[in-house]
């Protein structure tokens, strides 16, 4: 199965296919997203972080990981272990071995170890570590490098401030060092992109209208020739997204959209049925109307 996975995101990035990977904040989440990439023909990815866990309700990454036994067809939907920081957003140290090993005993068909937070140094010593780990499962593993704002509590600089200045972007010639030495097989870059909040009364909130800066894409593109991904895919806009995707543009996380959607649903209806449907309706648009990826299971099989 992780061969299949490392197979597709190989064959998406040499065809410019974007593969989603959609966050499950809670449990009930995973069949709606489960169910529509099948019905839409589309590969993606399931995908579960630590903050969905100690933030919000998808309990445990076991617990995840049996609900996608229970939903997921492997032909349209890997499961993918989503940020293991070495150290988290609230600057607390992570024991991140236990962690990534309870997602390798379990079968997830891939992991990343989030050393962001870390010197470069000290970044690759870790990714390096866990690449060995996982790849004596067959197991790929993504890592980030730069900063992925917006996880962490209290306020960032306004959005412009940040872009404009290129704050926090991922470097090409840290990026160029970084995969050369830790074998990492996909990489989560910084180049405009930032998470959705996660905490206090700003994880309701719309998220503000994030760019990406292309040419500097390009830059991590030319250095690092393997599948980048894009971490806050919710609320770039769509025609920056279209056009990373032909940069090297492989993964697209979106995590805080189809979340809120699920909570506000929950929240008016109390019908879990409800809101559930609303998942599912929203997912089908981001890959229908938003990414027009409709279909992209049997053009990765050919
Ligand atoms: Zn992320």
């Amino acid at each position: 199965m992780s061969i299949k996975v490392m197979n597709n995101m190989k064959k998406a990035y040499e065809k410019g296919v974007l593969i989603p990977a959609f966050n499950a904040a809670y449990p009930e989440m995973i069949k709606p997203i489960c169910d529509t990439l099948k019905k839409l023909d589309t590969f993606g990815m399931l995908e579960v972080a630590r903050p969905d866990i100690e933030k919000f309700g998808a309990v445990s990454f076991t617990v995840v990981f049996e609900e996608y036994k229970k939903y997921g067809n492997p032909d349209f939907v890997s499961i993918h272990q989503d940020h293991v920081p070495v150290i988290d957003e609230d600057a607390m140290k992570v024991d991140y071995i236990v962690l990534l090993e309870e997602a390798l005993g379990l079968g997830y068909d891939s992991v990343m170890i989030d050393g962001s937070r870390l010197s470069l140094d000290e970044n690759i010593r870790i990714t390096k570590q866990v690449v060995e780990m996982a790849h004596q499962k067959d197991t790929p593993v993504e890592a980030e490098l730069g900063a992925v704002l917006g996880h962490e509590n209290g306020p960032i600089p306004p959005y412009e401030e940040l872009f404009n200045s290129g704050r926090g972007f991922t470097k090409p010639k840290d990026a160029e060092c970084f995969v050369r030495e830790t074998g990492v097989d996909w990489l989560s870059v910084a180049v405009g992109n930032i998470h959705g909040a996660v905490t206090g009364a700003a994880k309701d909130d719309k998220k503000v209208a994030a760019k990406l800066n292309i040419d500097h894409l390009k830059k991590l593109r030319d250095v690092t020739r393997i599948p980048l991904v894009l971490h806050g895919g919710s609320g770039v806009q769509r025609e920056y997204i279209l056009e990373a995707i032909k940069n090297g543009l492989t993964k697209l996380n979106i995590g805080t959209e189809i979340r809120q959607v699920y909570e506000k649903s929950l929240r008016k209806t109390e019908n879990i049925e409800k809101a559930q449907e609303e998942v599912s309706r929203l997912v089908e648009y981001l890959i229908v109307d938003h990414y027009c990826i409709k279909g992209s299971k049997s053009l990765l099989d050919n």
